[in-house]
């Protein structure tokens, strides 16, 4: 079975690799814009049908994009082929590019060897990049043993650090499914600003866990107090989007550090964790109020986070990334119309009344059995998260195990409207 795996690493660029980074960013936005500009003019003439667009036709009176990786450009055109696949006949167009909104970022495939890691004098390690030459890099990590390169990604982020993502393709065993995991479970349920609520709690989040957040949030606020007295477009303004730019990349290295070692914990920890699937826009609005208290900065915390931690804690039961073994161990998620808060988790009957969030205790009208909302909640994901492994190893098709280690329902296959 082939597998990618990815490796990241932190570039240290010269000034002329940083040039030539820029120009790609650059040419990557022109490449977009301009092809995207052709698609809809042949689009208007002819009942909006998609003909693909080679980058290549834009070379000849823009000479200045040989400078940059052609698989890179190329890769823009495939990408922008396939968003006016999908958006044309919904009557909808991709965007437009805007310099300095864009993604400062850009990819080239591996082809003939052309990416290769090589080792330096000093113990020095470079990535051999197209057009870019030798990169100098961290390599804080081993690479797979057999992993064979497909593609890098090269990204600045806003603190105006590279780094280098290297996607590898090794192949691995079929998984053995046979045995259902029969360890150690834990139901976790979405919550703020805790992250989640659990219902063993072994692994729960304190406040001075996530006091580090706050302290950037203050820093941000008043460096952003700064920024709002200067004027905008002057030197002093640019400097300054700099300082946040820095501060907010903080912010996140810490969240994911956070994330990555509370994740590890628990994926060593336990065999099987259960969770919700999450409806964005419902996580948004309960993100900002519970306990009838107002936390301005608690969404921000949880934004994507608990996403994150998923994805951090299904790879890491999974432990697809270090060692490659099947160790039989899931993140299992509830369907989505699963209502884990609405049922009593005694008698399964479901209370509509328990739906609101402020509603933090309520009793079964039918069996009596009093909730709390959290535990009641983490209780009925156990159950649901047993029932779907049980229903799954006993050969149930609606439920599968996705590339990411995720045990979930399938997921239809979406329709596209016609125009
Ligand atoms: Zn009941």
């Amino acid at each position: 079975m082939k597998q990618c795996v990815t490796r990241e690493f932190r570039a240290k660029l010269t000034d002329e690799q940083k040039i030539l980074c820029w120009k790609t960013f650059g040419n990557k936005r022109f490449t977009w814009n301009h092809l995207l500009d052709q698609y809809i003019q042949y689009g208007k003439a002819n009942n909006w049908e998609v003909k693909y667009n080679n980058y290549a036709s834009l070379l000849a009176a823009n000479p200045f994009l040989k400078e940059s990786d052609s698989t890179a450009l190329n890769n823009v055109a495939e990408e922008l082929y396939k968003a006016c696949k999908l958006l044309f006949p919904q009557g909808r167009t991709p965007n437009f590019k805007q310099k300095g909104k864009d993604r400062r970022s850009y990819t080239s495939n591996c082809i003939n060897n052309n990416i290769r890691f090589e080792e330096g004098v000093g113990g020095l390690n470079y990535l051999i990049m197209p057009k870019l030459k030798r990169v100098r890099i961290i390599k804080h990590r081993d690479i797979p043993a057999d992993g064979k390169i497909k593609r890098a990604t090269i990204k600045e982020t806003a603190g105006g650090n590279f780094y280098i993502a290297v996607v590898f393709e090794i192949e691995t065993e079929e998984p053995n499914y046979k045995d259902a995991p029969t360890g150690f479970m834990e139901a976790l349920d979405y919550s703020m600003p805790k992250l989640f609520v659990s219902y063993f709690g072994t692994f729960d989040v304190t406040p001075e866990d996530l006091r580090w957040y706050y302290d950037i949030e203050e820093k941000l606020a008043k460096e952003q107090r700064k920024l709002n007295r200067m004027k905008p477009g002057s030197k002093n303004y640019y400097e300054q989007l700099h300082v946040i730019g820095k501060l907010h990349e903080h912010a996140a290295n810490r969240r994911k550090d956070f994330l990555h070692k509370l994740s590890r914990k628990m994926a060593d920890y336990y065999d099987v964790i259960v969770v919700e699937t999450l409806d964005l826009q419902e996580m948004g609005k309960r993100g900002v109020r519970e306990d009838g208290k107002f936390y301005c900065y608690g969404k921000r915390i949880s934004d994507n986070a608990f996403g994150m931690f998923c994805r951090f804690l299904a790879y890491k039961l999974r432990d697809q990334n270090n060692k490659l073994r099947d160790q039989n161990k899931y993140l299992v998620k509830t369907p989505k119309t699963f209502a884990s808060t609405q049922l009593c988790s005694n008698c399964g009957y479901k209370n509509a009344a328990a739906k609101d969030v402020s509603v933090r205790k309520w009793t079964c009208p039918i069996c009596g059995e009093h909730h709390d909302r959290d535990k009641n909640s983490c209780n009925n994901l156990l159950k649901e998260g047993r029932n779907i492994i049980n229903r799954w190893t006993s050969g149930d098709s609606s439920f599968e195990l996705t590339p990411d280690g995720v045990l979930s329902e399938k997921k239809p296959h979406s329709k596209i409207k016609r125009r």
